[in-house]
């Protein structure tokens, strides 16, 4: 049993720009999990590079009983990354990454911390309802989970996010893996244990904006790809034999046309049209080999995937409480 009387939870809140939202989170958060008897808590919260006062506004919670870590990054790494820096920072039996606009019920905490002590080791938080995401994302968000899970190694659950407990020996494995550019929820998924999952309603952000647009998403969604399946390389594979074999056939079928029929005038236009459709799919091919060879790249200068400019730990006012 990973369950140990007096466990310490670290709540890991990543937050770019949400000057606005984290105090009032941190507060929220310090009140709801207290009704959690018998549990420490540590709440580490990572700037990642916000332009705003997040930092100022993090560090001027007080916890009552809480132990507040601030993890200061030293400009914008993107959620992965701060998640990354959250984990490294944490000291806790179990890890809970939770967004910075309480759009993760911290409600949830005490159902993943029964299930945690019934012996789960991974208890997802599963979204029953996307309805406060817009309409675009919600289809996308359907259309890549579907994709990725055809061709990925491992499966990613489908409508679950950042949000889940994972017991310290999970948080240990994620951390010791070694690529630096890091999409956490298949991170996650790969390192398997036993897992449980809580359904849940997803709120609406309780202050700011949201901080992933198309674009971000976009980027998102092809760094998931590209990091957990070689089949859109296999695809390009395919379909270039698919086409060699349709132009060897058009071409047999061009021989014995003019063996029987004699010649006649060639079409200029058909021959542009297949000239176009070529060059198009050697582009997407060299597209889709490029994206490897630019992860290769990337993971070959061994970077490390944030730099921390400075950590506060603070012990609660009221400790031996
Ligand atoms: N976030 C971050 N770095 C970024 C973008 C977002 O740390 O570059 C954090 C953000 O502060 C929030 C969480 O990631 O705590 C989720 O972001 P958001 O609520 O904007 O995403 P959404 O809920 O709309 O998907
Ligand atoms: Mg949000």
């Amino acid at each position: 049993m990973p369950f140990r009387a007096d466990a310490l939870i670290s709540i890991v809140v990543p937050a770019f720009n949400e000057g606005e939202a984290i105090l009032g989170t941190l507060q929220t958060l310090e009140r709801v999990l207290g009704s959690n008897r018998g549990f420490r808590w540590e709440f580490v919260v990572v700037n990642d590079g916000s332009s705003d006062d997040t930092v100022e506004c993090a560090r001027s919670f007080a916890p009552v009983q809480a132990t507040l870590v601030v993890v200061d990054l030293s400009r914008n790494f993107g959620k992965e990354a701060a998640l990354s820096a959250g984990l490294d920072a944490s000291t806790g039996d179990a890890v809970i990454p939770m967004d910075a606009d309480l759009q993760d019920p911290p409600e949830l905490v005490s159902r993943m911390l029964a299930l945690w002590e019934e012996g789960a080791e991974v208890i997802l938080a599963k979204r029953s309802d996307r309805s406060s995401d817009g309409w675009l994302k919600r289809v996308s968000a359907e259309r890549f989970y579907r994709l990725i899970n055809v061709v990925s190694d491992v499966v990613i659950p489908e409508n679950v996010g950042d949000f889940r407990l994972m017991d310290r020996s999970v948080v240990d494995v994620v951390r010791a893996l070694p690529e630096n550019r890091r999409f956490m929820k298949g991170l996650f998924a790969w390192a398997g244990f036993r897992t449980a999952v809580v359904d849940y309603v997803r709120p609406e952000r309780s202050a700011g904006q949201t901080k992933f647009n198309a674009v971000r998403l976009l980027n998102l969604a092809i760094e998931g790809f590209t990091s957990f399946s070689n089949a859109p390389l296999r695809v390009a594979t395919f379909l270039g034999a698919a086409t060699a074999f349709s132009a060897f056939a058009y071409g047999a079928f061009i021989v014995v046309r003019t063996l029987v029929f004699g010649t006649d005038l060639p079409g200029y236009a058909s021959l542009i049209s297949v000239m176009l459709f070529l060059s198009g799919m050697q582009l997407l091919a060299l597209g889709v080999i490029g994206e490897y060879v630019g992860r290769t790249y990337l993971e070959a200068k061994r970077r490390p995937a944030f730099v921390i400019r400075k950590v506060w730990r603070s012990v609660p006012t009221n400790a031996d409480e």
